[in-house]
């Protein structure tokens, strides 16, 4: 269909996109795109994500330092002196997120952190002490006990 101008021939498109199958197909290709770009972009997140942890794990030993665990979907990093929610919230990260593990790489692995299973963790922080009875709550943190904190990028 010949068109007189540009101006023309936008405004039959916005006619053409407004016919009801158009307007499916449309939506069903965006959709498309978006699933296919979503589900690899996310595959591309959980694997660096799991690249990082590995390296910090890898680096604490990849074993809780009380009982001994080693398999990865029970360990967490936990902060010698006790003072790991106080850190967190000050530096801003969430728990045990991504982002503290890349914090960690780029403090070049701070001396105080550890690795504990979630087991030793919980009962060392709620109860202060843990049944296994290998490790103990640190001493309360001396005024310099963390390195200055950088946002990662
Ligand atoms: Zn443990
Ligand atoms: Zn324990």
């Amino acid at each position: 269909m010949p068109f007189r101008s540009v101006e023309d021939r936008k405004e039959y498109m916005k006619r053409y996109m407004q016919l009801p199958h158009a307007k499916e197909a449309n939506k069903k290709r965006s959709l498309n795109n978006y699933y296919k770009d979503k589900e690899s972009w996310k595959e591309r997140v959980k694997r660096r994500k799991k690249e990082i942890r590995q390296i910090v794990m890898k680096h604490y030993g990849g074993k809780c330092k009380c009982c001994g665990e080693s398999k990865d979907e029970f360990l967490t990093i936990d902060h010698i002196n006790g003072d790991g929610a106080e850190h967190k919230r000050k530096i801003g990260l969430k728990r045990c997120g991504n982002r503290f593990y890349q914090w960690i790489v780029k403090n070049n692995f701070p001396s105080d952190l550890r690795i504990l299973c979630w087991n030793c963790n919980c009962s060392l922080g709620f109860r202060g002490y843990c049944p296994h009875g290998n490790i103990k709550k640190g001493e309360k943190a001396t005024n310099k006990s963390l390195p200055l904190f950088e946002m990662p990028v």
